[in-house]
């Protein structure tokens, strides 16, 4: 590697070392999603001009009007998903691929649906281009989940929508973890919903967010 690139991922790696100080102030705990966000180089994901706010915690923009979520939420999001190495997750909304890249070190194996082809297709080129080889990008209606692939240990759902969407729920595992969005719009709560191993379904919410719209059959109208 040339040295000026050299130099340059250097500079990237204090960034990203104090983005996860910055995420343990903010209460993240778990070791093994600070040791995710400390490694996934998320200023590859975005736009030349924007790589040097890469690793403030804000939500930037990846074109198409959609958005890479900033790094606390999606650290946040992760956390609750309580993810021990060995789950297959569901991921709706790829956008850039940043928090697929995350969940990629926190599980066995990720299946991401991106409704936008051009989206899709990016974050494919960015997830190889990272040697991410345990994420699977499709281009549909996440909104609907992916029932051939149906059950899931944990579901994300990264674009806000009105409720939790009923098909989601459905495939979700005994055990199994959902967490997204959900309410008006530009202004949601983060819900969390489990499934019990006896089947009984919990719901719980995690404070206000505000994502971009989840647009589908079980979304809100395109
Ligand atoms: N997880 C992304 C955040 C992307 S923003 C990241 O880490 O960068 C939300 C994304 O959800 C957008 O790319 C948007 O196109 C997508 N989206 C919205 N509705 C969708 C749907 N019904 N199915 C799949 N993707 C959807």
């Amino acid at each position: 590697m040339p040295s000026l690139q050299r130099s340059e991922e250097n500079g990237y790696v204090g960034a990203r070392r104090r983005l996860v100080e910055r995420l343990r102030e903010q209460g993240v705990r778990d070791p093994r999603v600070l040791e995710a966000v400390s490694e996934v180089r998320r200023h590859l994901l975005v736009d030349e001009a924007l790589r040097d706010q890469a690793y403030e915690d804000v939500p930037l923009p990846i074109g198409d009007r959609q958005t890479i979520s900033a790094p606390g939420i999606v650290a946040a999001m992760s956390e609750a998903l309580e993810l021990e190495g060995d789950e297959t997750v569901l991921e709706v909304g790829t956008g850039s691929g940043y928090q697929a890249a995350i969940l990629s070190r926190l599980a066995a194996r990720v299946i991401s649906i991106e409704r936008i082809p051009g989206l899709a297709n990016r974050a494919r080129s960015a997830l190889d281009m990272l040697g991410v080889t345990n994420v699977v990008v499709h281009l549909g209606d996440g909104s609907r989940g992916r029932p051939s692939e149906a059950p899931f240990d944990a579901i994300i759902v990264t674009a806000g929508g009105p409720k939790v969407p009923e098909p989601l729920i459905e495939q979700l595992a005994p055990g199994g973890r959902l967490i997204g969005p959900f309410g008006p719009r530009g202004q949601q709560e983060l819900i969390r919903v489990r499934r019990k191993p006896d089947g009984e379904i919990v719901r719980e919410s995690l404070g206000p967010c505000r994502f971009v719209d989840l647009v589908g059959e079980h979304g809100w109208m395109g």
